[in-house]
């Protein structure tokens, strides 16, 4: 089997080596505007929801998290034009975003490859949720409505192949939203230039961004990766909107593991880019709308 992808997962072409990182290297596609992690490993179905690092965040935040998902089934609603249904929500998490498409009446199937997180969502309300990876999903062909995909395709390694897959599950005219990282935003342009100009010493932040351990994010999307990458899927772009994360998630995330004195500078730095990453439209994540046609 192959180790490594060399050719742009989107347009086939060479991806030249951008970031050299020691065990792994991430390549660009230029052409694309697409970056990728090229190293392999065996996709596995994962048991242990310790791989989850908002974990507890997210076992706590039970009410946060219905209200971010209600007006997200809000906006699909309104764009796609239709209020039931069925939905499949890829990566689906502890399931409350199926839970909530659910009461909203649609028919909502959730799909996880983290068994325990799986367990804890089917026990809470007795959800339709399947434990499997993306690549090994049996589920009937044009069959889903709604294809919801947040915070899983930058962590897939063949997006071309699993792409294709949700194009076989979508029926014509279905709607499918994805949500990844967003590469032009301004924490990765600043963490991309103390890569360059230290010349590739100082890779802690790229590090940050891209990773090689399994279920880490491999794949860093623009606007124009997105919109080629659909495009090749027989998927059209409706609205593309430049999001920001949610300020706890982002805190929780930032100040994990660190101590106090290190809590105060960081929270300064930190919280000062991510108010003016708003102000000049460099969100650090991407959303899409796409209808299949
Ligand atoms: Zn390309």
């Amino acid at each position: 089997m192959q180790n490594k992808m060399i050719s742009c997962p989107i347009c086939s072409k060479e991806g030249k080596p951008d970031f050299i990182l020691g065990t792994y290297t991430v390549r660009y596609c230029r052409d694309c505007d697409f970056r990728w992690v090229e190293n392999l490993y065996e996709e596995k179905l994962i048991e242990n929801s310790g791989y989850y690092w908002g974990k507890d965040f997210f076992e706590k935040q039970d009410n946060y998290l219905r209200q971010i998902w209600k007006r997200e089934i809000e906006n699909i609603i309104e764009i796609s034009g239709r209020d039931s249904g069925n939905w499949l929500d890829l990566g689906c998490s502890y399931g409350y975003l199926i839970s909530e498409a659910g009461k909203k009446g649609f028919r909502a199937t959730g799909v996880e490859a983290v068994g325990d997180v799986a367990a804890i969502a089917k026990n809470r309300e007795n959800l339709n949720i399947v434990h499997s990876l993306l690549s090994g999903l049996e589920l009937p062909a044009g069959s889903f409505d709604v294809i919801t995909m947040f915070d899983i395709l930058e962590h897939l390694q063949y997006p071309a192949q699993s792409l294709e897959k949700v194009t076989k599950l979508a029926k014509p005219g279905s709607l499918l939203t994805i949500e990844v990282p967003f590469e032009g935003s301004l924490f990765r342009k600043l963490s991309y230039m103390t890569y360059r100009l230290s010349r590739g010493k100082l890779k802690k932040f790229v590090k940050g961004i891209f990773h090689e351990h399994p279920g880490g994010h491999r794949l860093g999307f623009s606007q124009k990766a997105l919109d080629r990458f659909l495009k090749a899927y027989r998927w059209e772009p409706l609205r593309f909107e430049k999001t920001m994360m949610p300020f706890r998630f982002f805190m929780n995330e930032t100040f994990r593991k660190r101590n106090p004195l290190q809590r105060f500078f960081w929270g300064i730095v930190y919280g000062t880019l991510y108010f003016v990453s708003i102000l000049i439209g460099m969100q650090n994540r991407i959303k899409v709308y796409a209808k299949k046609i």
